[in-house]
């Protein structure tokens, strides 16, 4: 198994480069160039990234492959191309596609993720798990970002590789992303080993935010601090970016993300109709109920004095009251 290892370890890292190749040498890269700069993404992007291009014919990859002797079964074992449906032989698997080569910790491609260029479904297209990946123990980006991550002690998830690819350019170069799954107990650990602070991004509409709300006890049950940087409804990060610009993205998102605690209850918020006063106490009772989870004493108090600042109907005295209550009963 060590010998198929490293056999396919060569066989993506040489797809890699002549999907690089065809991006930036060939006629139907142009398309290809054509679309990553409609999206905002340059030639240095393109370069950082070792973003590529798979062509449309069905099986350039395989014939690449096979000239220079590797064993298309053993290619096809590792999810780098398929077997026909009918009679013998292999087909590319990536055909007319934007190809983001997955790395693991150290560089070394493991996988693809392939962007459909127009609306062929699916959007993405990922390489199966295979004996080289494995979804919920790799993080996008991570090999690049880790040092910068380690400097800063923060990390930074995102959902998208677009939105991480954005990120960068406008300076934040400590962002991983997860690629189509949840986030992971064991994403959590590797992230919680190289930095303090983990910032939450993820797209601003329902999915993205239900998704940040779950992933908060994760990564916070490893040890790490959390924020959430919070988005327009229904933007990503690559939306604002093209919106806003670069500098604003920076500062006015991620700089300004909130603690989890913070954008918890905002989230719950949502689903009370504040302005009744049945759905109020219902909203403050699990607000409180929220707060009583927190370990300190001095942030429990905190956001128990911002919640009846915000409610000046109800007081601080009754939430307090129900507050130990809730920790008498756990
Ligand atoms: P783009 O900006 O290129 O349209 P996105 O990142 O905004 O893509 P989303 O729909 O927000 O796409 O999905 C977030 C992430 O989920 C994607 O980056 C990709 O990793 C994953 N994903 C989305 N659609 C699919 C799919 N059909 N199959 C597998 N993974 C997917
Ligand atoms: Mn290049
Ligand atoms: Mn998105
Ligand atoms: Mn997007």
């Amino acid at each position: 198994q060590q010998q198929e290892k490293a056999t396919l370890l060569k066989a993506y890292e040489f797809a890699a480069k002549f999907y690089h190749y065809v991006v930036g040498n060939t006629d139907q890269g142009k398309a290809a160039k054509g679309y990553l700069t409609s999206r905002g993404i340059s030639d240095k992007l393109i370069d950082t990234f070792q973003i590529g291009y798979a062509p449309l014919m069905w099986d350039t990859l395989v014939q690449q492959l096979d000239k220079r002797g590797f064993d298309l079964a053993l290619m096809e074992k590792g999810g780098l191309i398929s077997a026909k449906h009918e009679g013998h032989g292999y087909v590319d698997k990536f055909r007319e596609r934007i190809m983001f080569p997955i790395c693991d910790s150290t560089g070394k491609v493991i996988a693809f993720a392939g962007r459909a260029m127009g609306d062929a479904q699916p959007k993405y297209l990922n390489s199966p798990e295979s004996i080289l990946f494995n979804k919920s123990r790799t993080l996008y980006n991570l090999h690049l970002s880790r040092p910068n991550m380690r400097k800063l002690q923060q990390a930074v998830i995102f959902e998208g590789y677009v939105d991480l690819i954005k990120a960068w350019e406008a300076g934040i170069t400590n962002g991983v992303a997860t690629m189509g799954t949840a986030l992971t107990n064991e994403h959590a650990a590797l992230l919680n080993r190289n930095a303090d602070e983990i910032v939450i991004c993820y797209d601003g509409d329902n999915a993205g935010q239900s998704a940040a709300f779950k992933s908060i006890p994760l990564l916070e049950d490893t040890g790490s601090r959390v924020t959430v940087a919070m988005l327009p409804d229904g933007k990503d990060p690559d939306d604002y970016v093209r919106q806003y610009g670069f500098d604003r993205f920076a500062r006015e998102i991620i700089g300004a993300s909130v603690p989890s605690m913070k954008y918890k209850l905002l989230y719950i918020r949502k689903n009370f109709k504040l302005h009744e006063d049945g759905e109020r106490l219902r909203y403050l009772q699990s607000a409180v109920k929220l707060i009583s989870q927190l370990q300190s004493p001095m942030e429990r108090e905190h956001y128990l004095k911002q919640l009846a600042s915000e409610f000046p109907d109800s007081s601080y005295e009754a939430m307090k009251l129900d507050l130990h209550e809730i920790l008498l009963q756990s």
